[in-house]
């Protein structure tokens, strides 16, 4: 049996990880480590598999702060209280990133392309966990949640960011509406980040995580702060989940850190 893989980032100096598929108990389309609940992944698979992937990681899978994201911008500020298991469903409203300062606490967002950022104040104590799909990046998600970290005591130029494994640009292809909202997002500090398909006229390729770590520098952020993974989950369907690729019939990662 494969032993689960967790991809962490030598920046980061708190437990942390980027689950992959590998790993699990689950079966089928699920095959191995899948991480989401209500996916139609038996529920004791989905627990066990956090069981493995938190001790992996080095904490207590049973419970941690995760809930419904919904490709917005709500960050919250997440407290003990706010821990679940995975079976229980979560009492807080919808959201896509959470902040803690608070030790313990896991942050816990889910991906299968969309980029996953994680990142920690070492000095101040503070950090947080983000869903960057296209749709949260071109709404500024990331400057909610470094100001959310601001609030708690964060300083922008000691923040270090993760940036996980999703879509990249050598699969990422979109219609005009990406690009035109990336380019409002970063003001038109743009390049490199996407261009025409060649094989598809009147589509693009758009680097997300290019544009993620292009607005944290914005936001204030230190380029050796900066951690871009560079790995692709479309890419290598053997290894992660990818929505592209499979659709809905597929389970997901998870993104954790914790203090
Ligand atoms: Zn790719």
């Amino acid at each position: 049996m494969a032993d689960v893989e967790v991809i962490r980032s030598g920046l980061i100096t708190c437990r942390h990880g980027f689950s992959t598929r590998l790993g699990g108990v689950s079966q089928g389309i699920f095959s191995s480590l899948n991480l989401g609940a209500n996916r139609g992944d038996p529920m004791e698979n989905v627990m066990e598999n956090w069981r493995r992937f938190g001790a992996a990681v080095g904490f207590d899978g049973t419970r941690s702060v995760h809930g419904r994201q919904s490709h917005g911008v709500t960050v919250r500020v997440a407290r003990r209280a706010d821990m679940h298991a995975i079976d229980e469903p979560a009492s807080w409203p919808e959201a896509d990133g959470y902040v803690t300062n608070e030790p313990d606490v896991p942050l816990a967002i889910f991906t299968a392309d969309c980029t996953p950022l994680l990142m920690q104040d070492p000095a101040a104590g503070v950090i947080a966990a983000v869903h960057c799909g296209w749709r949260s990046t071109a709404a500024d998600i990331e400057k909610r949640a470094v100001e959310a970290m601001v609030s708690l005591g964060a300083k922008r130029s000691d923040i270090r960011a993760a940036i996980g494994p999703g879509i990249r640009r050598c699969c990422f292809q979109t219609g005009p509406e990406v690009p035109e909202a990336i380019d409002a997002l970063l003001g038109g500090d743009t390049r490199g980040l996407y261009g025409p398909d060649r094989d598809a006229p009147g589509r693009y390729r758009v680097d997300l995580p290019g544009a993620v770590h292009r607005r944290l520098l914005q936001l204030g952020l230190e380029e050796e702060n900066i951690d871009e993974l560079g790995i692709c989950t479309m890419c290598g369907p053997d290894r992660f989940w990818s929505h592209r690729a499979m659709g809905t019939e597929r389970g997901s990662q998870a993104n954790v850190i914790v203090l």
